[in-house]
């Protein structure tokens, strides 16, 4: 695939061309307004940047300015709960596509209380709950900031403290989605510290360009490409990209996968982080959803930008 990056040049113009197509576009999806303090995001926001092995991050658009990563954060959760229990999480954890919206209770009595995989709620709850143990809940939260900042090399990369507080106010669903699993012995911590870190990863926020930065070591077989360091193994990049290409878009994971065809993970904030392997990583934020709670503006971005420089997992 570096072959085919050589051959375009111009990813700048792309990324440039693309931002001004979609700033004209009208429709942009809907903000989510279920976390009060996400639906006073400006829709016309749309920003996307590509972190490539040399350490240069291309960007258009408004690609610098910070957002709310929502989701995107279980990627990073993930990976440090792999850290820290290995294979040990899939006791509790799928590795199964859910079908279901991103917050869905009814899979969970069928399964006795085991989420379908990571990164629908229920899962990250779960993440949550195995980075708490030993802890406080602010020395969880203040490692996952921290490792996120360590992996862009840049500590600007904050938790916006409102969205944590907004979404804790009205995490109706969240609370009881964490106490059913307790109820299953699958939740340790009592569901108030679990979702405390849960919400407060959740409202870290940091623009397209940190984000593509944060995601890149996936595009590299673990290892940061500019530093030469690994953060995980070349095996378990892979398959934390496998959980992304197919569980990263909830119940549109498939629509995504089919579409854009590289792996990717969207938060309600409307970004979506993708990994090229070995080529690099992609970020794109445009706050409109579409009716899977995934970005709009963004999946029709990817899918274009990975058609326009011959993207895909699928081909060589
Ligand atoms: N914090 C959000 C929630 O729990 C995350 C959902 C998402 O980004 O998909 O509802």
């Amino acid at each position: 695939m570096e072959a085919t990056l050589l051959q375009h040049p111009a990813l700048e113009s792309v990324l440039s061309d693309l931002a001004a197509e979609m700033a004209v576009r009208t429709d942009r999806g809907a903000v989510a307004t279920y976390i009060p303090q996400l639906g006073k995001v400006d829709p016309a926001k749309f920003g996307i940047a590509v972190a490539l092995e040399d350490g240069r991050v291309i960007s258009a658009g408004d690609a610098d300015e910070p957002f709310s990563i929502q989701s995107v954060s279980k990627v990073f959760t993930l990976t440090l709960a792999l850290g820290k229990v290995g294979d040990a999480l899939w006791k509790r954890v799928g590795r199964e596509p859910s079908g279901n919206p991103f917050n869905s209770i009814v899979q969970l009595e069928q399964e006795r209380g085991i989420p379908r995989n990571p990164f629908i709620n229920a899962g990250a709850i779960v993440v949550s709950d195995v980075l708490l143990a030993g802890h406080e809940p602010r020395e969880a939260i203040g490692e996952i900031l921290r490792f996120i900042q360590f992996l862009a090399d840049d500590d600007t990369i904050y938790i916006d403290r409102d969205v944590a507080a907004s979404e804790r106010a009205t995490g109706f669903r969240n609370f009881a989605l964490a106490n059913y699993m307790r109820s299953f012995g699958n939740l340790d911590h009592a569901a108030e510290l679990a979702l405390g870190v849960y919400f407060h990863h959740c409202a870290i926020a940091m623009s397209c360009r940190q984000l593509a930065l944060v995601g890149r070591f996936l595009a590299f077989d673990g290892r940061n490409p500019v530093a030469g360091h690994s953060v995980v193994s070349p095996g378990r990049a892979r398959r934390i990209n496998a959980l992304m290409l197919t569980c990263g878009h909830y119940d549109g994971s498939g629509d995504f996968a089919f579409r854009v065809g590289i792996p990717g993970k969207s938060g309600v904030g409307g970004g979506i982080l993708g990994i090229v392997p070995g080529v690099g990583s992609l970020s794109v934020w445009s706050p409109g959803l579409n009716a899977n709670g995934n970005s709009h503006l963004g999946s029709i971005a990817l899918e274009k930008l990975a058609r326009t420089m011959g993207w895909s997992i699928f081909s060589p």
